[in-house]
């Protein structure tokens, strides 16, 4: 298997090539050259598998260039009860993913178990093992850096912290994650991770991060490596809950079965896109936003526009608070029909702080086509929503899943079930769950204490200068 830029005008280059990098050199994304297909036949024998089983038979075959028995025991390594073990009462942690039936044809899908409560873990888990690998094969080291909202950047952390071969520079916004997020990330005191808080928002780190990827000396001569939400690793692993999902609350194949996805920079509802595109039986992929509404404003009108920094709003789902979607591009890819010299173009205006209309050529007729719906929602949509599925089903649910359940309940059909993807656990935005509720959700009990841990950090302007010289100096 092959990854190809959907900006068309790099190598196509295997798996452990593109692994271990970000943007493609044409600054396009990487996708598969095409996508793997799973008949009715393969989806029987997938039903009953474990999720690690099910992870090989999905990544085997997007992976070609690790021998099977080695990404075997990677994956085996990595989907363990031990790892996803912040079930709740009464879940199996073998499951790794288990669903949550609130009623009929209503459930969530817990994804959120891991080291650091939020949907992120189950990606970045296998990335961490999968660096190490590779690295290792190949005698080499690298240097990780990103921007997060919150919750990337401790899944990266945790699954980076001490590895052998791998520093990680992790930028956030200063001061507009959770007390529970920024602890969880600053706590850390392991040598190779480093935290970077930017005066500034979300975008603004992201920004930064961008410019070191472009400046291609700087990135080769530190081996500057990426996980954020582009990696493709990343939308990879992301592929199988939704397979796991589907035969969780289905019978058979012929079910068709929607899922509803918080979603700010489309990569967790990309990998639904992949599976859908592999052969899962998918309704409705529901993009799900908060005010942050980029996403929503295109799957309403065909206009793709987005914010600066300055109309990006800080909300109480802080992960989603983003003003461009990074993996928005992939979508577009294969709505053009993967041609990439019109996607150039697209986003050559993008880039240059524009927009882009897809209505004019027919490409947003086809959107329906390939179940995209959207919603969004708003701070008081999701009290109302987390205390109402807290009254009528007994469970509290954190506000980026509170998003979810709202736009989900617009697109509710008889007999398709709609999974809803949860991706944090309420114990995370502790703040924005007694405000809702009056009081504050239970916490894992080896999360216990987490704030008053010793804090390890520094503060940095917006500064692409800055960064490069931190690296320079910390490697
Ligand atoms: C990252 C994140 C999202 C958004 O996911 P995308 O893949 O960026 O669309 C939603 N909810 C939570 C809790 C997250 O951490």
């Amino acid at each position: 298997m092959k990854y190809i830029s959907t900006r068309g005008n790099s190598p196509a280059l295997s798996f452990t090539e593109i692994l271990l990098g970000g943007l493609a050199p044409d600054g396009g994304l990487y996708l598969p050259e095409h996508y793997p297909q799973f008949s009715d036949a393969d989806l029987n024998a997938m039903r009953a598998m474990s999720y690690a089983d099910l992870a090989y038979t999905i990544l085997s075959r997007l992976i070609d260039d690790i021998p099977a028995g080695d990404l075997r025991a990677i994956v085996d390594k990595t989907y363990t009860a031990e790892v996803y073990r912040h079930v709740r009462a009464g879940q199996n942690a073998d499951d790794i993913t288990p669903v949550l039936k609130l009623e009929e044809d209503f459930y969530l899908l817990s994804l959120s178990n891991g080291p650091t409560l939020a949907f992120k873990d189950m990606a970045m888990q296998l990335l961490g093992n999968l660096f190490e690998y590779v690295l290792a094969k190949k005698g080499q080291t690298t240097n990780i850096l990103g921007a997060t909202s919150g919750d990337t950047g401790s899944a990266a952390e945790y699954a980076m912290r001490g590895k052998q071969g791998i520093r990680v520079f992790m930028l956030s916004p200063h001061q507009k994650m959770s007390r529970f997020q920024t602890a969880q990330m600053f706590s850390l005191q392991d040598a190779n991770i480093h935290n970077i808080a930017v005066k500034g928002v979300f975008d603004d780190a992201q920004d930064m991060v961008k410019a070191v990827s472009n400046d291609h000396h700087f990135k080769a001569r530190h081996k500057i490596g990426a996980v954020n939400s582009i990696n493709w690793a990343r939308v990879a692993a992301q592929i199988v809950y939704y397979f796991k999902g589907y035969f969780a609350v289905t019978h058979d194949n012929r079910q068709q079965v929607s899922f509803a996805v918080p979603s700010g920079n489309f990569g967790n509802v990309c990998a639904g896109h992949v599976a859908r595109m592999m052969g899962l039986p998918v309704a409705k992929l529901v993009v799900a936003t908060n005010e942050n509404d980029v996403l929503d404003e295109f799957f309403r009108t065909g206009v793709y526009r987005p914010r600066g920094s300055a109309n990006t709003y800080h909300t109480s789902s802080p992960s989603m608070d983003i003003s461009k979607a990074s993996n928005f591009e992939r979508f577009v890819f294969d709505l053009l029909d993967r041609d990439g010299a019109k996607l150039r173009s697209l986003w050559a205006s993008v880039d240059a702080g524009g927009a882009f209309d897809l209505n004019q050529d027919g490409h947003f007729a086809k959107v329906p086509a390939f179940g995209f719906v959207s919603g969004s929602s708003n701070h008081a949509q999701r009290m109302t929503t987390i205390r109402q599925v807290h009254a009528d089903y007994g469970v509290t649910i954190d506000t980026h899943t509170a998003d979810g359940v709202k736009v989900a309940q617009q697109y509710r059909e008889p007999g398709v079930p709609m999974v809803v993807l949860e991706t944090a656990l309420a114990a995370k935005f502790e703040d924005a769950i007694v405000e809702a509720l009056g009081s504050a959700p239970e916490r894992p009990a080896d999360l216990v204490g987490l704030e008053s841990l010793p804090q390890r950090f520094v503060v940095m302007e917006p500064d692409v200068d800055g960064i490069k010289q931190f690296i320079s100096e910390h490697i």
